[in-house]
């Protein structure tokens, strides 16, 4: 019951002051965004791959206002990109975007973002990796699916993200398991009305197990972003039945969620990949890995009340 309020304080200014100022934010917000800047996650980059995981890395922000604030949201990404290179990970580390940081949300802003993840895109397949576009809220998925398509032309590897928690989701995946394309399988994070969602958990599960199957019986690359114990059995089951090897789909999940299990799955000989997301602008992120576990929120609230 708590979720849907975290989520709608997420998109409060109000409380984005209150719980960024707040002093004792920061140790919380550290367990899922591991630093503020590329030299803080390098180390953590080095550290996972070196342990058989792979990355997916995203610069936080989202709901930008202004068309510069787009401009330094690409460069923050070429920055990454650019430290990445001598490391030769290859797609042991790949982006992950969301379009809304760069200007899909301004005026003319479908062209602006297409504009401003081009050079990104270039950019990573130029050191042999990878970049996956994000899903954000439902209305900014057509825009999403028409980028990725635009993009898929000349970098086909481009990934992108679907929801299982979300009506017009089968459709979708039955489009992009066909054109062969990568795709996240996550539940979905946002407040999302019921005319285009299924509000009940046991409702998104079933939806995310009929997906999934459509995507390991597809042509493309599935991508299982889920900690759900129950549905990475499942997702094992699916994969066998379709007679996919272990290269042919991956596991995905947060940095700082379940870690344990990031390593046992590695060391099954699954490629596991971490999403882990560093920067400054880490509110919107944050606020929803609080409403996704109640224990999360209670933990941050009892430190407040401690420390307060
Ligand atoms: C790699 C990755 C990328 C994602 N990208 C997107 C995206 O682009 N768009 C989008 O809408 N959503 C995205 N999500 C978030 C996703 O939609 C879910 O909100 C989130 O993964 C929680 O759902 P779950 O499948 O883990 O299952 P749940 O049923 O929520 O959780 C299963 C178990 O996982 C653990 N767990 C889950 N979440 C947390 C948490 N925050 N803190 C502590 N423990 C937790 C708990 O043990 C819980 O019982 C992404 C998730 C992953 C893993």
């Amino acid at each position: 019951m708590l979720g849907p309020v975290i989520l709608a304080a997420s998109r409060s200014d109000r409380m984005r002051r209150l719980i960024s100022a707040a002093p004792v934010t920061k140790q919380v917000v550290d367990r899922f965004i591991p630093g503020e800047t590329v030299d803080d996650v390098l180390p953590i980059i080095q550290e996972l791959t070196g342990k058989g995981l792979e990355l997916t890395m995203d610069v936080v922000g989202e709901d930008i206002t202004t068309p510069e604030q787009a401009a330094a949201a690409r460069d923050a990404y070429l920055e990454l990109i650019d430290r990445l290179k001598p490391l030769e990970l290859g797609t042991s580390a790949e982006m992950s975007v969301k379009l809304s940081m760069f200007g899909q949300a301004l005026p003319g802003g479908h062209e602006l973002a297409l504009a401003n993840v081009r050079p990104v895109v270039e950019a990573a397949a130029a050191i042999g990796t990878t970049v996956t576009l994000d899903a954000e809220d439902h209305t900014t998925l057509d825009s999403m699916f028409a980028i990725h398509e635009e993009l898929r032309k000349d970098f086909p590897q481009t990934g992108c993200v679907i929801q299982s928690y979300l009506f017009r989701t089968e459709e979708d995946a039955r489009r992009l398991a066909a054109n062969g394309s990568r795709v996240r399988l996550v539940k979905g994070a946002y407040k999302e009305p019921a005319e285009v969602a299924y509000q009940q958990k046991h409702e998104i599960d079933k939806a995310y197990v009929r997906i999934l199957k459509t995507l390991m019986e597809g042509e493309g690359y599935p991508m299982i972003g889920s900690h759900d114990p129950r549905l990475i059995t499942i997702a094992q089951e699916l994969a066998h039945r379709a007679g996919r090897k272990l290269d042919e789909y991956e596991f995905q999940m947060l940095y700082g969620i379940r870690s344990d299990e990031h390593l046992r799955l590695a060391a099954e000989g699954h490629r596991m990949r971490v999403y882990t997301a560093y920067g400054t602008d880490w509110y919107g992120y944050f606020m929803r890995r609080l409403a996704e576990k109640p224990a999360n929120l209670r933990f941050f609230a009892r430190s407040m009340i401690s420390r307060g």
